[in-house]
């Protein structure tokens, strides 16, 4: 018992209020940081606690265990309800049992903490399929362990080095891919990194026919992966893609097909993981997706979940491309419906927020030409516009 370092009563203790605590933006109190032999001594000042059930039903379909065990079977030990619900053995721990990763909160994005020459090992914990059998493509959510050391924030992404040699018979070289977890992971222990991979397929552009023999190496791997399989990683790497420090600046997200991830980082970070972080959002997170069909969409149930969670704060606009027609009469793509809010988009930047894009390179071209077609509606100079954004750090852009 006894006061904890907000001065709030922790659970038990006399004059202990959760609804306060909560207010304050602190949790139940850590109680153990050498849960995790790595981050003995090293303490943040900020209280976190994660509630398993609560999380698992943010997840949307019954629990995370289920949802990322659709695809290959996920084994993680004891169930993730164990693995929270109970301290490590050996370990004395007073009051919730509840993870103790506070330090996290502190983090500054760094990058490069494993380079891609000393590559760790990271092993496959779960994998599943994110969007439906009806959509084209193959794309996988792949929880994969994080060595130790290795720490990352929203938004930055993990440098993966497939097995195997290239044609030349040398070492494949690391590709790049968005971190789709919040720091803390998808099991809430800080030891894992989640990715969204869409396996990169070829088909000759004069049949049409699937060419297996150019089919992507990285993703195909990924994408195949067996839980228990290992790929090499290092990083994080970017600091492009990183949450506004200003908790009421509103948060604009544009994606296509996987540039989904880092902005499910995002929406974790700020709508789902009861961490001060979420307490002291108060701005808008503005979602637009797109996707070619609705079974394409990425996330649906997590995002439904997150909405309601949000109480509003939470937007997702989507923009299905062979399912709805612009103003046009042609396929909707995420530049139309950024076209169709573009007032408000403006007048959400121009008040503090930031704007982020993330998917293929091929998206950017038509959302600037909406983007300008909106700022000339409004008399706006779009270079000076995009200018002013660009010198404050709100306008981030990571295609690939
Ligand atoms: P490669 O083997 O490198 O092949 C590249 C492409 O060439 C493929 O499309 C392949 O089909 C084609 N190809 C192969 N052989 C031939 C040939 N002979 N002739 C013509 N074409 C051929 N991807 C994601 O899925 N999710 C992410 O979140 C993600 N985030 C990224 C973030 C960043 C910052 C960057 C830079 C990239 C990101 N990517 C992401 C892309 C990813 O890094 C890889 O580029 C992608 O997965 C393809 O890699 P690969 O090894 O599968 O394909």
């Amino acid at each position: 018992g006894g006061p904890n370092a907000g001065g709030l009563a922790e659970p038990g203790a006399k004059g202990y209020n959760p609804a306060e605590v909560k207010a304050n933006g602190g949790g139940v109190p850590v109680s153990n940081y050498s849960l995790q032999p790595q981050f003995m001594g090293r303490e943040g000042s900020k209280d976190v606690f994660f509630d398993p059930a609560e999380l698992g039903k943010l997840q949307g379909t019954g629990d995370l265990e289920a949802r990322v065990g659709g695809g290959s079977g996920y084994e993680a030990p004891g169930g993730v309800n164990a693995y929270y619900a109970k301290p490590m053995p050996d370990v004395e721990v007073k009051g919730e049992p509840v993870e103790a990763l506070a330090f996290l909160e502190e983090l500054q994005a760094r990058e490069r903490l494993v380079k891609d020459k000393d590559g760790k090992v990271a092993t496959v914990l779960g994998i599943g399929p994110c969007i439906g059998e009806d959509a084209p493509g193959d794309i996988q959510h792949v929880v994969l362990s994080s060595p130790p050391g290795f720490e990352y924030v929203e938004g930055q992404s993990l440098s993966v080095t497939p097995g195997g040699k290239d044609k030349k018979g040398k070492p494949h070289k690391p590709r790049l891919y968005s971190i789709a977890s919040t720091r803390y992971g998808d099991l809430c222990d800080g030891k894992t990194v989640s990715l969204c991979v869409r396996r990169a397929e070829f088909s000759d552009p004069a049949t049409g026919e699937a060419d297996p023999a150019k089919a992507g190496v990285c993703s195909g791997q990924l994408c195949d992966a067996k839980v228990g399989d290992t790929f090499k990683v290092a990083g994080p790497v970017g600091k492009t893609m990183l949450l506004p420090a200003d908790p009421s600046a509103d948060v604009i997200m544009v994606g296509t097909g996987t540039g989904v991830a880092p902005f499910r980082g995002f929406c974790h970070r700020l709508f789902m993981e009861p961490t001060p972080a979420a307490h002291t959002f108060a701005g808008t997170a503005w979602l637009f997706l797109g996707v070619p069909v609705s079974a394409g969409l990425l996330y649906p149930e997590e995002f439904e979940a997150m909405k309601r969670r949000g109480g509003g704060q939470l937007r997702v606009t989507t923009a299905i491309s062979r399912e709805q027609q612009n103003a046009g009469g042609g396929r909707k793509y995420v530049q139309d419906c950024l076209r169709e809010e573009g007032v408000e988009v403006f007048n959400r930047v121009n008040a503090g927020g930031s704007i982020y894009f993330c998917g293929l390179k091929g998206m950017m071209p038509g959302i600037l030409e909406a983007m300008e077609s909106v700022a000339k509606e409004q008399g706006l100079s779009w270079e000076e516009t995009l200018n002013g954004w660009k010198k404050n750090k709100q306008w981030h852009v990571e295609v690939y």
